[in-house]
């Protein structure tokens, strides 16, 4: 690439082990699962970043493509002795894209897109509720008569968004405004409850690591929801999908399960990929909008999973998830999909 870019200094170590690195992780990567490529692997995502780095390939259309070839779901790292995560590398590769005017087409006008934080004074409550933007109304509803016990027409919690499609944009600057902005907005709330695992992991550690911003006190609803009631129009063969941020990243595994058992009365089926090694649904890193072939690629192999162990339903605990899976059950329609809000 012309004249040099600052984006690649912080992740010198991860592209130069990767670059060397017999493609290790491969069988772990859903996208390079999905599409079959070698371009696509782990390995060949940050070698190109290398390349691009050191001018020895252009930052062009096509390199930008690849840089957005991840959905953030770390689930490679659980492959990789070198603990070594490729996404944050990724996504400042997408922003030296930004930087030299190659934006993917598909993210062309994200940042009008972002839900600002509505002005006034900050939320004033013990405990606010963060729907988040990809929850829709009705498991909006369903979070917050959870984890508040209120009814959602009294509530205003619609406060703006936590950035995560800015940083995974590749715009880190105007992620970072967003949050301290959002912090502000958010500042007379003790506690936040979300029922998404982005949101919950982008305030909790990606606020202090990017954007200098205090951690809020956020908690995902499956940390704190003590029991569900029965539920008694499940299928009992039942699985539990976790979702990355939740697992991997937050470290909450056993909490959910334990909510499904006690809505269903038994634990649930347990997916081949399962627990901090769960497969991604492909809802992460923006992927269902930048090539959403692939995402939807990456939903039908879990559904896949599920089918294998003889499940009827899975239960998600994350809103993203619950669209790409619901989208992919859909098409094939002998799946339910739910979300754990819907049982609390
Ligand atoms: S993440 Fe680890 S295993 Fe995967 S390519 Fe990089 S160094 Fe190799």
């Amino acid at each position: 690439m012309d004249g040099e870019s600052t984006r690649f200094e912080a992740h010198d170590r991860a592209i130069r082990y990767c670059t060397f690195c017999p493609k290790l992780c491969r069988h772990a990567c859903p996208v390079a699962h999905a599409e079959a490529r070698e371009t696509v692997t782990p390995q060949a995502k940050q070698a190109l970043a290398g390349l691009v780095r050191d001018g020895r390939a252009p930052l062009d259309a096509e390199a930008v493509d690849v840089f957005h070839r991840c959905t953030g779901c770390g689930l490679h790292a659980t492959a990789c002795e070198l603990d070594v995560e490729v996404a944050p590398a990724l996504f400042d590769a997408r922003a030296a894209g930004v930087d030299a005017g190659v934006v993917h087409p598909a993210l062309a006008d994200l940042e009008a897109e972002v839900r600002r934080p509505v002005g006034g004074p900050p939320l004033e409550t013990s405990t606010g509720w963060f729907p988040g933007c990809s929850a829709s109304d009705e498991l909006s509803a369903a979070g917050l008569r959870a984890a508040l016990k209120i009814d959602p027409a009294t509530s205003s919690a619609d406060v703006g968004c936590c950035g995560y499609p800015l940083l995974a944009a590749g715009r880190p600057e105007a992620f970072a405004a967003q949050a301290q902005a959002m912090s502000a907005a958010l500042g007379g709330a003790e506690a936040l409850l979300t029922g998404d695992p982005i949101c919950a992991w982008t305030m909790r550690v990606a606020w202090p690591q990017r954007a200098g911003v205090a951690a809020p006190n956020v908690r995902h609803l499956a940390e704190v929801a003590g029991a569900a009631p029965a539920a008694a129009d499940l299928p009992a063969a039942l699985a539990y999908h976790d979702p990355c941020h939740l697992s991997r990243k937050l470290g909450v595994t056993e909490a959910p399960r334990r909510l499904v058992e006690s809505a269903t009365g038994a634990p649930p089926l347990e997916l081949p990929w399962s627990a901090q090694g769960g497969w991604c649904s492909g809802g992460g890193g923006l992927l269902p909008r930048t090539a959403p072939t692939t995402a939807a690629a990456i939903a039908d192999e879990l559904l896949g999973q599920a089918r294998g162990v003889g499940a009827e339903a899975v239960v998600t605990a994350c809103p993203r998830c619950h669209r790409q899976l619901s989208d992919a059950a859909a098409e094939a329609g002998d799946m339910r999909v739910v979300d754990l809000a819907e049982l609390l």
